[in-house]
């Protein structure tokens, strides 16, 4: 473990080199079996239930079924989730002409209809923050980032340049300037 601006770093975190390849894994990261949905903050629960009805008609009829019952999140051991239709595609996931699964959320904040953007465990994937007694940053080096990863290498960008927006909105410009720094010591 690394100490980076008063943040936990896993090394993993600075030596990766990643771009997403949506093209390839067609947006996987939303959709994958077995787990919870999007691990959510107790603030963003509120958010996503304003968000729900901006985006509750464009959601697939299996995902609005079961938000009727189980609403669009839920609770775990203390810890809050998105619901996921047959614990795999999260209640917000919707597709493209391609395939590729996209945020409900993120497309409208997009169209300009929100302000927020998405869960910020979904932005900062696949970086994912336990608490440590403080934020600790690790990396969740999944299958279906392997497209990610070799896509990085050939743009020679690190796992930390590629998510620059989701980790100044998490902890601000100055963390981000010191990853980007720690990272280049390491790549
Ligand atoms: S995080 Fe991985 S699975 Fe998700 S969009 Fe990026 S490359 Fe694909």
């Amino acid at each position: 473990m690394i100490v980076v601006d008063d943040l936990l770093v896993e090394p993993k975190v600075l030596s990766t080199k990643f771009m997403c390849d949506v093209k390839k894994c067609k947006g996987a990261c939303c959709t994958m079996p077995g787990g919870s949905g999007a691990p959510l903050s107790a603030n963003e629960l509120e958010l996503i239930d304003s968000a729900l009805e901006l985006v509750k008609d464009q959601l697939l009829p299996e995902a609005r079924a079961l938000i009727e019952k189980k609403g669009a999140w839920e609770e775990e051991d203390g810890k809050y989730y998105t619901t996921c239709v047959d614990k795999k595609a999260c209640v917000f996931v919707v597709y493209n002409k391609d395939g590729i699964a996209q945020c409900s959320i993120e497309k409208a904040w997009h169209a300009g209809h929100t302000d927020w953007r998405k869960p910020i465990s979904c932005h900062l994937f696949p970086v994912r923050v336990a608490d440590f007694g403080g934020p600790y940053l690790h990396y969740e080096e999944i299958e279906e980032c392997e497209d990610g990863r070799a896509l990085g290498e050939r743009e020679e960008l690190s796992l930390i340049e590629s998510l620059q927006e989701p980790l100044i909105r998490a902890f601000g410009e100055q963390a981000y300037e010191k990853l980007k720094e720690a990272a280049e010591k390491r790549i």
